[in-house]
């Protein structure tokens, strides 16, 4: 299976690649919603949240550490910021390949219209 984040990681197009390792890639999202928005992409494709198994623990768990260094590395660390993973049609989810988004920069608001 491939993905536009698959060839992204493969190096297929081009992308503001800000971080790689052996379990993870992360690049800026192509339409940032705030100064920082980064997406967190496991480099081999995990559809959604659903199909995370015990064998993507150590790749679950890489998201977030990488998503904490980003935030350091853009100075929002103490500001704060918004980690957001979309699963499904409910979620908002537009590319089905695992990713989580960082997002801050600015103040966010509350996280969710509680009135839709
Ligand atoms: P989702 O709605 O699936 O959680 O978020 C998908 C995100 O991927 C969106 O914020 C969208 O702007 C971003 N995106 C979609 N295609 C590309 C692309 O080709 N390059 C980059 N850098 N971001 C993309």
């Amino acid at each position: 299976m491939t993905t536009i984040f698959a060839k992204i990681i493969r190096g297929e197009i081009p992308a503001n690649i800000v971080y790689q390792d052996d379990l993870v890639t992360a690049f800026r999202d192509i339409n940032p919603g705030a100064p920082t928005h980064i997406l967190i992409v496991p480099n081999k494709v995990i559809p959604t949240a659903n199909d995370l198994t015990e064998a993507d623990e150590a790749v679950a768990g890489r998201m977030m550490r990488v998503a904490a260094i980003l935030a350091e590395r853009e100075g929002i660390a103490a500001s704060g910021y918004r980690l957001i993973i979309n699963c499904n049609k409910h979620g908002g989810q537009e590319v089905y390949h695992l990713h989580m988004h960082l997002v801050g920069g600015r103040p966010l608001g509350p996280m969710l219209n509680r009135a839709a």
